[in-house]
């Protein structure tokens, strides 16, 4: 059955959806990016003829020539944001226009078109009304992650002439397993994730494909994240592999690392630092060396610090550890400042605390 509905995307509804009652044991603990809903949105440019093909339909399988441009020279961008179940039963997206304009963002970076924000928009929305029965109840959310990439089938090097934008959705449970309450770190020394003039602002799989091995060792270390330093002096704190950094101090102001090219300006970034302001919190976007995070931990300067992202939220940070020694922040399970933080931010997102016009966008 294909309708043509007044938007314009094709809508062709899944035969082989997921019963009501097998959703439902899925939807009880559905994890991290490990379980999809029945359907995808897809939308074609080419050259000459922009954005074409808006299709909402089954979700399946892409058939990709092994010439395909994305599999050789990785030109690929993503977002990542949620959907939320209020409590008076509707939908709603936190910021989305914001994962709009970021997008665009990675995409000039990359040498990509642009797609219009309102296109994208719809997109996302009509993936969530299609898919709503999906979003679990409690604590959990629909993670959205459109994407695009380079489908030419080409091996020239240059940007390509053809690309897929897509949208999946998969219901999310917590992002750290066990609901941990606070992660530990391992500091990697060797690797970098951005250098000047790189790709670390934009959100571009290549940039998880290259933290991957410093992922790996932090694992490797017992550790559930890896921290990197900037790539220059190999000393100011940047970022964690897929989350932003904040330090909460002994006088109650926030720090967290300047954007400047090297750091993906985070949305849940820009608003913790929104919400504390308003809370009436010092907010320093300055760079904060690791050997400066270790001193003032061990003298208690450091009270507190926390990782933030939208799959994570905001998670405290506890342990540590790199090759030249360990250390705690704080008494390495958080504090009252997470706590606050997070639960303004979760408030907001869920509609039971009122936040600054215009953050939550109802579907
Ligand atoms: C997506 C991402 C973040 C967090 O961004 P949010 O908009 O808060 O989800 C932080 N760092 C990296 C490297 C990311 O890819």
């Amino acid at each position: 059955m294909t309708v043509q509905q007044a938007s314009r995307f094709v809508v062709t509804p899944s035969s082989k959806a997921v019963a009501a009652d097998a959703r439902a044991v899925l939807l009880e603990d559905p994890g991290f990016g490990r379980i999809f809903t029945d359907h995808m949105v897809t939308i074609r440019w080419s050259e000459g003829k922009g954005w074409h093909s808006h299709s909402v339909g089954p979700r399946e399988p892409f058939t990709l020539d092994p010439a395909c441009a994305v599999l050789h020279y990785a030109q690929e961008i993503f977002e990542g944001m949620k959907a939320y179940r209020l409590s008076d039963g509707s939908t709603a997206l936190f910021r989305p226009e914001e994962n709009a304009r970021r997008f665009n963002e990675s995409a000039e970076r990359m040498a990509m078109p642009v797609i219009p924000e309102d296109l994208f928009l719809e997109a996302i929305e009509e993936l969530v009304r299609i898919d709503a029965d999906w979003i679990p109840g409690g604590e959990g959310s629909l993670y959205l992650r459109p994407f695009m990439f380079a489908s030419e089938t080409f091996l020239g090097v240059r940007p390509a002439a053809e690309y897929i934008f897509c949208v999946i959705a998969s219901p999310a449970g917590a992002y750290f397993k066990g609901g941990k309450k606070a992660v530990s770190l391992w500091v990697s020394e060797h690797y970098t994730r951005a250098g000047r003039g790189g790709t670390g602002a934009a959100k571009c799989g290549g940039n998880y494909a290259a933290s991957l091995i410093a992922q790996a060792e932090a694992s490797k270390h017992g550790c559930d994240q890896v921290v990197f330093l900037d790539s220059a002096e190999n000393k100011w704190v940047e970022e964690l592999g897929g989350m932003n950094v904040f330090f909460v101090m002994a006088d109650g102001s926030l720090v967290t690392p300047p954007l400047g090219g090297t750091i993906l300006p985070g949305i849940t970034r820009n608003s913790i630092i929104t919400l504390a302001r308003a809370q009436g919190m010092t907010v320093r976007e300055e760079p904060y060396s690791f050997e400066q995070w270790r001193a003032d931990s061990a003298s208690g300067n450091l009270r507190e610090a926390f990782a933030c992202g939208t799959a994570a939220v905001v998670t405290a940070i506890g342990e540590v550890k790199s090759v030249k020694g360990d250390f705690t922040v704080g008494n390495g399970d958080g504090g009252l400042v997470t706590e606050t933080l997070r639960n303004a931010l979760v408030g907001i997102q869920r509609g039971t605390v009122e936040g600054p016009a215009g953050w939550l966008r109802r579907i």
